[in-house]
């Protein structure tokens, strides 16, 4: 009897794996196409100035509209564009995309619309950073100040060097550089004085559990940092008023989260900075 459970619970197992592993493999081959077939968008997610209490950018996501499965999470394909090297011509269009669309912003009367957007690893590997994001400029005419770059300590696995040296061409143009993600990962404290940065992003889980006292200790002492490095700072995940009010204590006065804005696709863009802007 035993024995039988057990071999059912197997039976189980090897049937999920075997689901997970399918979708993986289906993913991965239509993700070869989604370029093509024109799949992909961008949706912007405001970042909001509490205290001048207006917008002052937007974050870039990527999405994947799959025409049998629906919308993909970025969590699930972005990995799977990564090993399939993809991720750098995604990457590429993100940036042409949200380069046009904040020099459109732009011209429709939000003077300091800056856009930032989502680098991994890879594309620094793959030596078309500098290229793609001048490209992506020029194209749109959009001024570099107005953009910026979101990287994660997962940068640093690689060579330091290397990254340091592709950011800092960036940043002569006037493109700014975020750290995102920042205190969820290893040697987060090492990263900033190693990498030229403007902007540090506070992880969502600081500002999720706030209201555990280690957890707001370590964000106030974040802001300090932040503010005697003379770095920008935005909170993540931002989604009640509670902890609205304890980011102003803290001192730290962009955010980024639900409460002020989901991810929207440019026509809700549109309608938001309208009865918002
Ligand atoms: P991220 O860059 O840290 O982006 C923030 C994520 O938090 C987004 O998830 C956003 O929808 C979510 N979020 C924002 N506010 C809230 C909130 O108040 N509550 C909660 N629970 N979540 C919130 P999303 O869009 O699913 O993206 C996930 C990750 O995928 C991004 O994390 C980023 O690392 C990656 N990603 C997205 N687009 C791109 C891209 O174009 N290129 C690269 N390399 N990565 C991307
Ligand atoms: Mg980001
Ligand atoms: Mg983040
Ligand atoms: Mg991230």
């Amino acid at each position: 009897e035993a024995k039988r459970a057990g071999k059912n619970r197997h039976a189980v197992f090897d049937a999920e794996l075997g689901r997970r592993m399918e979708r993986k493999l289906r993913l991965e081959k239509d993700l070869r196409k989604a370029m093509a077939l024109e799949e992909f968008y961008v949706v912007y997610q405001p970042q909001w100035h509490s205290t001048a209490e207006r917008p002052i950018g937007m974050e870039a996501l990527a999405r994947w509209r799959h025409p049998e499965l629906g919308v993909v999470s970025p969590a699930e394909f972005i990995p799977l564009a990564e090993e399939t090297g993809l991720i750098i011509p995604l990457t590429r269009w993100v940036m042409f995309e949200s380069c046009r669309q904040a020099a459109e912003w732009r011209r429709d009367g939000w003077a300091e619309a800056c856009v930032s957007v989502n680098l991994s690893v890879r594309v620094f590997e793959s030596q078309h950073l500098f290229e793609m994001t001048t490209g992506a400029l020029g194209a749109a005419g959009l001024e570099p100040e107005r953009l910026e770059v979101e990287i994660t300590e997962s940068l640093l696995l690689y060579n330091v060097q290397e990254i340091v040296h592709q950011l800092t061409e960036l940043r002569a143009l006037g493109v700014k550089i975020a750290m995102d993600d920042f205190g969820s990962g290893y040697s987060s404290l090492g990263s900033l004085d190693r990498l030229p940065l403007d902007t540090l992003k506070i992880d969502q889980l600081f500002i999720r559990e706030s209201n555990i006292s280690s957890k707001q200790a370590i964000l106030q002492a974040i802001v300090t940092l932040a503010s005697e490095l003379r770095m920008e700072m935005v909170a993540e995940g931002v989604e009640t008023e509670e902890q609205i009010a304890l980011l102003r204590d803290a001192g730290c006065h962009v955010m980024q989260g639900y409460y002020y804005g989901k991810p929207m696709e440019k026509e809700a863009v549109r309608e938001w900075l309208a009865s918002r802007g």
